[in-house]
């Protein structure tokens, strides 16, 4: 038995499902997920001793490769000065001012440790701040798994969502209302029908959650629009998409600001390190200032800033995010060639900045429907096609994957070889 086998074997009988994270555990692909002893650039070795190209990157965080030298001198020397104070540090000030000038849009934020933390917190300010009780998100969308958001959409469009997971009483999802993504019409129909009662919009503007399906410049617009006709808030959780889809995130790419942002993953570099925030005048609603309550023990914690800090401070070198775009269009571009070199398989591939998505279908999807009719039983069988030659996709058809700077032409070449054998012996009978 392999030591991967022998360790989930062992997780099995402590941990839930072997794992502290659901989709880690294969359930969506089959087979035992591979337990990571080290990862240094673009690789991670497995327990076995085997090495992994990685495209997960900590399913976002880790952008400028694992380890990065700067990175861990940063974290080594932030812990050798204490672990937690529970009180104010320079390091969560520069933080803020990094945040703020990046990204224009956010005048003041509050750090906390996750992203679902910082969604349900946003969620809150923005019900706070404006009166009002209903929120609206989008099919295939995710924003962590606070409550109010565990929702699957109602018998029609615009009734109130169900709860999609156990343990979620339906009044809590009664004022969630769960569109379809890139369908402006009915967002139309949902703000004449609740206008009144629709405190915010929380919407991932370039989703990455149900794979990567790109919002159109229609969708966006027109939620801008509404939001500000009806006096909603428009939150952007750009947890995935913050300094991962270009420096100033989703929000920069199509030019709109919206009044709250949710980030997480890059911003801690690979420790717990998340974020809300937007214009100060909704931000003011904040305890202590006002009331709409919010607090962390290990909010701000100096290590995880530290690790973050000296991610975005790489991050901003010139040229950044020009090169990390090439690579994962050379990786899209690669895998799609190579595709094309075997009859009968129908793929497609999409990236934005150093986020990609590949799906088992003629077509680019747009929406979540079109994201669960790609063919998943393919996507499975290259998963395990890749993963044999060493390189490491997501664990499911319905994720995106994530290229990072220390990802060189070697690391793109050797994935792109693994691939051409892998569209080869998927297509055999
Ligand atoms: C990952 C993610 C979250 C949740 O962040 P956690 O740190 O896992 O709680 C929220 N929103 C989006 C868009 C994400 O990708």
């Amino acid at each position: 038995m392999s030591r991967n086998d022998q360790l989930f074997e062992r997780a099995l009988r402590t941990i839930p499902g072997g794992v502290n994270s659901p989709v880690r555990a294969f359930k969506s692909v089959g087979g035992t997920p591979r337990f990571v002893v080290r990862a240094e650039g673009p690789y991670f070795w497995d327990a076995d001793g085997r090495r992994y190209i990685d495209y997960i990157g900590s399913w976002g965080p880790m952008i400028v490769g694992h380890a990065h030298p700067a990175v861990v001198r940063a974290v080594q020397e932030a812990a050798a000065r204490g672990l937690s104070f529970g009180a104010p540090t320079e390091a969560e000030v520069a933080m803020a001012e990094t945040i703020v000038r990046l990204m224009p849009s956010i005048e003041q934020l509050r750090l906390v440790s996750s992203g679902t933390e910082a969604a349900m917190s946003a969620l809150r300010l923005a019900r706070g701040a404006t009166g009002r009780r209903k929120i609206v998100k989008f099919e295939g969308c995710y924003h962590g798994h606070a409550d109010g958001l565990l929702v699957k959409a109602g018998s029609g469009a615009l009734t109130f969502g169900h709860p999609s997971s156990a343990g979620v009483p339906a009044e809590i999802t009664q004022h969630t209302l769960a569109l379809d993504y890139n369908d402006a019409q009915q967002l139309e129909d949902a703000f004449r029908r609740h206008g009144d009662d629709i405190a915010c919009v929380i919407v991932e503007p370039v989703a990455g959650n149900m794979n990567l399906v790109r919002a159109t410049d229609e969708f966006l617009r027109t939620m801008r629009r509404l939001c500000t006709q009806h006096g909603a808030l428009l939150i952007f959780d750009e947890v995935m998409t913050g300094f991962r889809v270009a420096a100033g995130g989703a929000q920069s790419l199509y030019g709109i600001e919206p009044d709250l942002t949710v980030l997480g993953k890059v911003i801690g570099g690979g420790l717990p390190v998340a974020a809300f925030g937007g214009r100060r005048e909704v931000m003011k609603h904040l305890a202590p200032l006002g009331p709409v309550y919010q607090a962390g023990t290990l909010s701000g914690n100096p290590v995880a800033v530290a690790c973050g800090l000296a991610t975005l401070e790489l991050i901003q070198a010139p040229g950044f995010y020009d090169r990390l775009a090439a690579q994962t269009r050379r990786l899209i571009d690669g895998l799609m060639a190579a595709a094309r070199q075997v009859p009968g398989i129908d793929f497609c591939a999409d990236a934005v900045g150093g986020m990609f998505g590949i799906y088992f279908a003629r077509q680019v999807p747009t929406n979540y429907a079109q994201v669960l009719a790609t063919d998943k039983a393919r996507f499975n069988a290259f998963f395990h096609a890749m993963l044999a030659r060493g390189v490491y996709l997501a664990p499911s058809a319905y994720e995106a994957g994530f290229v990072s700077a220390a990802h060189d032409d070697a690391a793109i070449e050797a994935t792109l070889a693994a691939a051409a054998e892998s569209f080869g012996a998927i297509a055999r009978p």
